[in-house]
């Protein structure tokens, strides 16, 4: 799909601020352009602030703003989506979830059940993975199901738990938020919202989590193409939450052995096109649990900034993707073979 084609895009100025410009000179350019009605959206690099020029830029007179001081150029970008191009912000970004950094040197490994199913169960989890190096627990209290009649998640039962285990083990969380009617309540008790591959193009549900600061875990929709996944991020970065961490967790193809085919060479793409962080969920990617710890490993390799992966006590009891899950002890041994690939591509883990 060529976005440029046939459709009116507006919003593609970027106003780029020179090496030396000062926090005055932003301030005046945000202010001229919040009063011609124009929503600014500064993105600060170590290099240069760029500020984004949201809204109708017809409204813009181009000239007039080149000749601001501290203006280095105001230019096109070209790409449909422009807050989460790599054009408009050279340094990676770096999303910081409660005091965990991701987008660094440092992997971040997201690990824990597909569902909540009881405090025993995720504060188990939760010392385990914690113990085995995972930085932050996964865990689904609101669950996008297939059929209406599989379990739906404990829902806020879920979250109270969800909080109290975070509290007691010390370790942040992310959980799925379906519905913008929850996102508030679903705020109040983690620290990241993660958008569900099904609603990856929920741009009201992208919407209202783009009106937070919480960050958000934003996964590939099952059939999207890669410039659709970027410009869903671009809807919650337009409300002004730039904390969006991509997760590449498997596409439908023709191939039936595995659950999705995962394919990794988004990683090197998005970060060609994105300044985004990006992780590889190989659990929903192969739904398969031998897997796991090869394509764990091809997604270290491949240059991703983490990995999301199912871990239950007890996988083949587990209430929803029992198949894909893995033991503790399992998640151990991928935890220490990572190590080696990440110091290959010059990470750590
Ligand atoms: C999940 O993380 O449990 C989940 C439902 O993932 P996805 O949206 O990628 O299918
Ligand atoms: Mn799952």
């Amino acid at each position: 799909m060529n976005l440029n084609n046939n459709s009116l895009t507006i919003g593609n100025m970027i106003i780029v601020m020179q090496k030396s410009s000062t926090e005055e000179q932003v301030q005046r350019i945000i202010r001229e352009l919040e009063e011609k009605g124009l929503q600014p959206q500064p993105l600060i690099g170590t290099e240069r602030t760029v500020i984004a020029v949201i809204g109708d830029e017809r409204l813009l007179d181009e000239r007039h703003f080149r000749g601001l001081p501290g203006v280095s150029k105001v230019m096109t970008v070209l790409q449909p989506f422009k807050l989460a191009s790599r054009d408009t912000k050279h340094e990676d970004t770096i999303v910081n979830v409660s005091g965990v950094e991701i987008g660094g040197k440092e992997l971040v490994v997201m690990a824990g059940p597909c569902s909540v199913e009881g405090h025993e169960q995720l504060l188990e989890t939760a010392k385990a993975v914690k113990a085995a190096g995972a930085k932050i627990l996964r865990g689904g209290a609101f669950k996008p199901r297939t059929s209406p009649h599989s379990f739906q998640g404990m829902g806020e039962e879920g979250l109270k738990i969800m909080k109290a285990v975070s509290e007691e083990v010390g370790i942040p969380t992310v959980t799925e938020t379906l519905d913008p009617r929850h996102v508030e309540l679903v705020e109040k008790y983690v620290d990241m919202f993660q958008i569900g591959a099904r609603n990856m193009q929920n741009f009201e549900l992208l919407k209202e989590v783009g009106k937070t600061q919480t960050p958000v875990l934003l996964k590939r929709g099952p059939s999207s193409t890669i410039q659709e996944f970027i410009l869903a991020a671009e809807y919650i970065m337009k409300e002004g939450n730039l904390n969006v961490v991509l997760c590449e967790r498997g596409i439908k193809t023709f191939e039936t052995d595995t659950r999705n085919t995962l394919p990794l060479a988004t990683v090197p793409l998005i970060k060609e096109m994105s300044h985004l962080p990006i992780i590889v969920d190989p659990s929903h990617g192969t739904g398969r649990r031998s897997f796991i710890k090869p394509m764990s490993l091809a997604g270290v390799a491949a240059g991703a900034d983490g990995l999301m992966i199912e871990v239950h006590p007890n996988p083949d009891e587990a209430w929803t993707d029992g198949d894909q899950s893995i033991t503790p002890q399992a998640f151990e041994e991928i935890m220490k073979a990572a190590k080696p690939v990440a110091g290959a591509v010059d990470r750590t883990l």
